[in-house]
């Protein structure tokens, strides 16, 4: 089924104790399109770059499959450029520089082949925009997932609120969660932030896996124990890529599938940290990606006797 995607597509420079990279290719929707694109034949992207943005990188999407003729090139501008560095645990970073440039005035267009979307993922952007793109679809789509980060909660938190009134299935991390329902409780942060609109919530722990919450239900999912992490940028968003593709592929937005769209996500994201950027998810094969999805399954599957 046809998934769009609405996110950054930009340049990062990222340090971590292992190295420092100079300008890569990075942002939200690259990582959600690329994740995604291994799921889904059928993609299409809208997102905004400068001029500087190497040609060879939109052809590439191309190859995939994504349609990128929602993404718009402005003349005489410069792409999105976002820098941080990471600390020794590799779980925090600090953002180092976040020149917003193109997406400072970003007015999403949808190209007429693009309306009738079963499948929607808004990327972290700024709410007012990702409800734009929800209100320029003539059509609602299936399921509509989002993703959104503190800053938007400091300084557009009205907006934000608009926004995830709209959308079925909001995706954050469990800091994140705690900062929009003011809970500690993860359990209790989910109740109210589902009472804002979301019927589903999917709390991102990092190295600590994910939990998907929906009405009365919860599931968990592991994050697989990798002897490696290079680097951690992009993992959430190909997680989201991982999720909204399964779903897209399978057709299916009960409970149910929605656990193996967790764990498919959760497979990608594990793929995502091993090398710099965006690197490993350039070339995996359908193969790797089963079997990582399997180790997931090992890794929790186990048959006990009655003990006591
Ligand atoms: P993550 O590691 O999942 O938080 O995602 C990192 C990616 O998000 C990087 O590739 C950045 O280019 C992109 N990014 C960082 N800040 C923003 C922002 N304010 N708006 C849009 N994209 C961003």
């Amino acid at each position: 089924m046809a998934l769009l995607t609405v996110g950054s597509v930009a340049f990062d420079a990222i340090e971590t104790p292992f190295g420092k990279t100079d300008k890569i290719i990075g942002g939200a929707g690259t990582y959600i399109a690329l994740s995604a694109s291994y799921f889904t034949a059928d993609q299409k992207i809208v997102s905004v770059v400068g001029e500087d943005f190497p040609k060879e990188t939109l052809d590439d999407l191309t190859n995939r499959g994504i349609s990128i003729e929602g993404i718009q090139i402005k003349k005489g501008e410069k792409t999105f450029f976002w820098s941080g560095k990471y600390h020794n645990d590799m779980n925090s970073r600090d953002t180092l520089v976040t020149e917003l440039n193109v997406l400072e005035k970003f007015d999403p267009v949808i190209p007429e082949r693009y309306q009738g979307v079963d499948f929607l993922m808004l990327g972290n952007l700024a709410p007012a925009v990702q409800r734009q793109v929800i209100e320029r679809l003539k059509t609602r789509p299936k399921l509509i997932a989002m993703d959104t980060m503190n800053f938007w909660m400091d300084i557009a938190w009205n907006d934000l609120m608009e926004t995830i009134k709209l959308v079925d299935v909001l995706i954050i991390n469990d800091e994140e969660a705690r900062q929009m329902s003011k809970e500690y409780s993860l359990v209790k942060a989910a109740k109210k932030i589902m009472s804002f609109g979301p019927k589903y919530l999917i709390i991102k722990k990092g190295e600590h896996g994910a939990l998907l919450f929906g009405p009365n239900k919860v599931f968990f999912a592991p994050a697989l124990p990798l002897e490696e992490v290079f680097d951690p940028t992009g993992a959430g968003d190909t997680f989201a890529g991982g999720f909204i593709g399964f779903l897209a592929r399978t057709g299916d937005v009960s409970f149910e599938n929605m656990k193996r769209a967790v764990i498919a996500g959760s497979a990608m994201a594990s793929f995502c940290v091993e090398k710099f950027g965006t690197e490993r998810l350039m070339n995996l094969h359908e193969e790797e990606i089963t079997n990582r999805i399997m180790d997931f399954r090992s890794l929790v599957d186990y048959q006990m006797e009655k003990v006591i």
